[in-house]
């Protein structure tokens, strides 16, 4: 345990320079802190003995009051764009790495301590964070990997005994939250940012995107290392990126702050602040209150974000000579490709049908988005829909029933209209109805992190109740699967969830 004062441990705000990386050990502070939850699965990437979170010190390992044997705890220097501007050094400022442990697969993975006390980089902020947005983060990094999504996992969370003082925005008054800590992993928590930042500093600095570049490709992109590297490197990245955000367009997951720092160099969602996922259809939906009035980040704008963000990422890589000017376009030409390949193969699976039809998913986007459908239980119950030319008029909205409830009788033909091409497709596709289901809903998941879910389980949590999140976490790690028992999790939002201060309460 470095003890405060401990030169090494200095976490004066400051801009770093020539550096990646600054050692910081964990600094919140923690009273009697309790395990909320915990992910079995991620335990078991770590090898981690699921008996192991009965200890009693893990709470305190995992709020880093104790010092874990063997790590050297730093946090990591990075910069980026934020709504499109540069805004210079950033982070991480409340993120502190632990260290990495290489599993009985030699596979290497990052812990990281979120919320645990402030680094050189908090700027003017504490480095803390509190239970509700720690609860989001924890749940949501797990459901997006129940859905089969590429993001960064979460071990545990632990609520730190202690407040943390937080102004609230809407009336100026402060306020006094529980202070809680995610423990983070993930291969690697390099963003674009972290390159980008070597480049807007002193020309000696380019070696250091060198260095990171040669660094990443050897820890994470092995595979590449003996080809032309750099130029293939970027196009994975690229690529890597298309088909996180293809995923992401799939399942109307909405990051809401992709700015650069958090755009992941592996292709992982990272940074869960203000996510959201759809309920009814809007391809102008942004959860970020903050993004309202340019909706930079809305549903719709995340595919085009990406590829401006690609061009960010591509620009400390030419400036550094890694790639030429040319090299960088076809790098975000990479993108456009894979993304568009991405998409279509993944709503050409949401409808099950064998090839892309843009004129059907374009209908059928555009009615959903008319009458304000839910877009997760829409898909769901697509999977009913028979393939069967002789069902009578009057009989073909059935299947869809519980999802069109609210349209009026001018809306009907619209959709009625839909159905029969789609059921003309189905039938000529010749695809079995059962077979056609089951494929359907290992697509469309049953199960998503609603927002209002989330906020049940953070009230409870808040009256130190944690069963409710430990329950979301266990349905929405089979977000597929039909979970008999647990339907009241795929219901729409009920009515106090639209109301003010509910709505996006992040
Ligand atoms: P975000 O918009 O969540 O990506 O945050 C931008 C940067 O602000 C991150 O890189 C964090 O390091 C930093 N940050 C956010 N919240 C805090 C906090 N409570 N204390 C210190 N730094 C923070
Ligand atoms: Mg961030
Ligand atoms: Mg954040």
């Amino acid at each position: 345990r470095e003890l405060p004062g401990d030169p090494r441990s200095d976490a004066i705000p400051r801009e770093v320079l020539h550096a990646c990386y600054t050692k910081v050990s964990p600094s919140a502070p923690v009273d009697n802190p309790k395990m909320v939850a915990w992910s079995q699965s991620v335990a078991d990437i770590l090898d981690l003995d699921h008996k192991e979170f009965e200890r009693p010190d893990f709470p305190q390992l995992f709020s880093g009051a104790s010092h874990l044997v063997g790590s050297l705890p730093y946090a990591q220097c990075y910069g980026g764009h934020q709504f499109g501007v540069w805004a210079g050094q950033l982070g991480d400022g409340r993120a502190i790495t632990l260290g990495e442990v290489i599993n009985s697969r030699g596979e290497r993975w990052e812990l990281q301590l979120k919320g645990c006390g402030k680094t050189p980089y908090s700027r003017f902020a504490d480095g803390l964070a509190v239970l509700r947005s720690s609860i989001r983060e924890f749940l949501c990094s797990e459901a997006m990997h129940g859905l089969g999504i590429p993001t960064t996992r979460a071990l545990c969370l632990v609520e730190t005994g202690k407040s943390v003082v937080r102004d609230m925005f809407y009336d100026g008054n402060s306020k006094e939250e529980p202070g809680a800590i995610v423990c983070r992993v993930a291969p690697s928590f390099l963003r674009f940012g972290s390159y980008q930042i070597h480049a807007t500093r002193d020309k000696e600095d380019l070696e250091i995107i060198r260095n990171l570049a040669d660094y990443t490709i050897r820890h994470h992109y092995p595979h590449l290392e003996n080809i032309k590297k750099s130029e293939a490197w970027a196009v994975e990245v690229a690529e890597r990126t298309a088909y996180l955000i293809a995923r992401w367009q799939g399942v109307g997951f909405t990051h809401g702050v992709m700015n650069t720092d958090n755009m992941s160099v592996l292709g992982l969602t990272i940074d869960y602040g203000p996510f959201g996922f759809l309920d009814a259809f809007d391809p102008s939906f942004t959860p970020n209150t903050t993004d309202l009035p340019g909706k930079r980040y809305c549903f719709a704008n995340q595919p085009d974000v990406g590829l401006w963000n690609i061009a960010q990422f591509t620009s400390p890589l030419t400036a550094a000579e890694l790639i030429s000017k040319d090299e960088a376009n076809y790098v975000m030409e990479r993108y456009g490709t894979k993304f568009m390949d991405e998409y279509q193969s993944i709503m050409t699976r949401k409808l099950g049908l064998p090839k892309y039809n843009k004129q059907l998913i374009g209908k059928l986007l555009n009615n959903l988005a008319v009458d304000k459908v839910d877009y997760t239980n829409f898909f769901r119950l697509l999977s009913n829909v028979k393939a069967d030319r002789d069902i009578p008029e009057k009989e073909l909205l059935v299947p869809l029933k519980a999802a069109l409830l609210d349209i009026g009788k001018e809306r009907k033909e619209a959709w009625i209209s839909w159905v029969q091409t789609y059921i003309e497709e189905l039938v000529s596709s010749g695809i079995p109805d059962e077979e056609r289901k089951a494929a359907m809903n290992s697509v469309n998941p049953k199960y998503i992190l609603r927002n209002y879910l989330c906020q049940t389980a953070i009230d409870a949590a808040d009256q130190g109740d944690y069963d409710e999140v430990r329950r979301l976490l266990k349905v929405m790690e089979h977000p597929y699967d039909e979970q008999p028992g647990m339907e009241k999790y795929a219901r729409l939002p009920p009515a106090w969830a639209y109301r003010p201060g509910v709505l996006y309460k992040l």
